[in-house]
């Protein structure tokens, strides 16, 4: 049977969405701050780390954004196939969420309607958006506006199956050495692998949404995730990028099916501002 759902409660629930996340993280990444401020081995890296913690409880309590790069709204939607979306179209209630909650909540406006004439729409629209059809008659939402600090520090690197898990491992390293400080560290480093062109970079994209500190099902993905985040943390770009053990918090990796003639591989690197939240409706 089909369950009705009313978009304007997808509109409420992505405004709400956007106001929370660009003012509080997520608990976990809090505590993996907290954490990095306690076992970071540079002395300025920890005061650093401590100012990012300090940052983070004075958005909270005077209600201020986190940074002031309130983030292009990308919108992940799992979609129950037994629900029928009403009272109107499903892509305008979702923008429409977004222009509420940056305008309401006088956050940034952040986005330009075209690329190179670069004019600004003033609302923050349009957002990402990401559909997946899944069973039931549930939606999922999970809203994650990226700051493009980092974002333009992302890469994606079309490997030849022949270079195989030491590939990988290279290109991770690369895409984070290059980022740098330009990057806001410390990062967190979602990784897709697999797929084709932008299957990859959706994948490194969503491996962000997934709570930091977690770690993939599979065993070797798993070891990989330990593995470079050890790697990463040796680089010494450290917290800001004035140098110490906490250049990423964590590194997510995905994976998908791939053609037998590539290895794609996204990185897509986020900020210390790692916001994500997911709602079910
Ligand atoms: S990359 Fe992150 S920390 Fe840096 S300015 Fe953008 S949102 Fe802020």
């Amino acid at each position: 049977m089909l369950r009705e759902l009313d978009v304007s409660l997808i509109t409420s629930t992505i405004r709400d969405l956007c106001i929370k996340v660009t003012h509080e993280l997520s608990a976990d990444m809090i505590s993996a701050i907290h954490d990095a401020s306690e076992y970071e081995k540079s002395e300025l890296g920890r005061k650093i780390l401590c100012q990012l913690k300090e940052n983070l409880d004075i958005a909270k309590s005077d209600n201020i954004p986190i940074c002031q790069d309130t983030g292009m709204a990308v919108i992940f939607m799992e979609i129950g196939q037994d629900i029928h979306f009403v009272g109107g179209n499903l892509n305008d209630a979702i923008n429409e969420g977004v222009r509420k909650g940056y305008t309401e909540g006088y956050l940034r406006k952040s986005v330009v309607s075209d690329p190179l004439i670069r004019k600004n729409t003033n609302d923050n629209t349009p957002a990402i958006i990401h559909q997946s059809i899944v069973p039931g008659d549930k939606v999922k939402i999970t809203l994650a506006p990226k700051g493009f600090g980092s974002e333009n520090m992302s890469r994606v690197f079309m490997l030849k199956p022949a270079q195989g898990i030491d590939g990988v491992k290279d290109a991770v390293l690369t895409a984070v050495k290059d980022a740098g400080p330009n990057a806001c560290p410390p990062m967190v480093v979602g990784v897709g692998i697999g797929g084709d062109f932008e299957k990859c970079a959706i994948l490194a994209k969503k491996a962000l949404t997934r709570e930091v500190g977690s770690h993939s099902e599979i065993d070797y993905v798993k070891d990989l995730e330990v593995e470079l985040l050890k790697k990463i943390n040796k680089l010494g770009i450290g917290p800001a990028g004035l140098g110490g053990s906490t250049t990423a918090l964590a590194v997510n990796v995905e994976t998908f099916a791939t053609h037998i003639a590539g290895l794609p591989v996204a990185v897509n690197i986020c900020c210390h501002v790692n916001r994500h939240e997911s709602v079910i409706l």
